[in-house]
């Protein structure tokens, strides 16, 4: 993976961040972080400006037989030490099976970076975000249906899982589900904006052979 790649993307996430009110910026933000008023919105700029200038440590590759994209590893106090990478993450898109993208690789890259250098979380307990050092067992996740980032807004605001967590629901028998609260240490928040900030500014379009997959869909 290229690093001026990731740099360019960086540089999306943080034009979109230093903008928010006009329109296309703030509808970006909105749908990635929801618009919950436990938002914190400076703690966005501040995670994006450590992704800058931040570096963390990445391990050799994962074993074949762990079937996860990437994990983060954290000591006995919980401090993030280094971050894993899985063979899904290295491996060339050459089957129409495989869905993931060099923009995958992109969003997933700096989902983990923001676990280490600004302790975003995945996991959700009584409806807001844990930190990615809280130790609470939860099996409440922050991810979108997929494994691929969303491209666009409107991709994103499809996603059953992703507005139900951002946007709260309404339950057969139980009374409404809030929207889940500090979506700003939601890492996954960060892996879409970076996909979808990336993709409007066109620097992150679909790969050579997702196109020719296209094509080949006509037929
Ligand atoms: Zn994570």
């Amino acid at each position: 993976m290229a690093l001026s790649l990731t740099n360019t993307l960086i540089a999306d996430m943080e034009a979109v961040l230093a903008n928010p009110n006009v329109p296309g910026n703030r509808a970006m933000i909105d749908a990635t972080f929801g618009v919950d008023p436990s938002l914190h919105f400076p703690s966005i700029v501040d995670t994006v400006a450590k992704l800058k200038t931040g570096t963390f440590p990445i391990m050799l590759p994962l074993a074949k037989i762990n079937p996860a994209l990437a994990f983060t590893f954290y000591d006995a106090t919980m401090s993030p030490k280094y971050t894993q990478f899985g063979r899904t993450f290295y491996a060339q898109r050459k089957k129409k099976t495989c869905k993931y993208s060099q923009r995958a690789q992109e969003a997933t890259l700096i989902h983990e970076a923001t676990h280490y250098l600004a302790d975003t979380g995945d996991y959700i307990h009584r409806g807001e975000f844990l930190k990615g050092s809280d130790e609470t067992q939860t099996s409440r996740t922050g991810y979108t249906g997929r494994l691929d980032p969303y491209e666009t807004i409107a991709g994103l605001d499809g996603d059953i899982a992703w507005i139900k967590m951002r946007d709260g629901y309404e339950p057969k028998i139980d009374p409404k589900v809030p929207p889940v609260k500090k979506m700003h240490i939601n890492a996954e928040s960060y892996a879409q904006l970076v996909s979808i900030a990336g993709h409007a500014a066109g620097h992150l379009m679909p790969n050579i052979s997702d196109i020719a997959f296209v094509v080949q869909d006509k037929y």
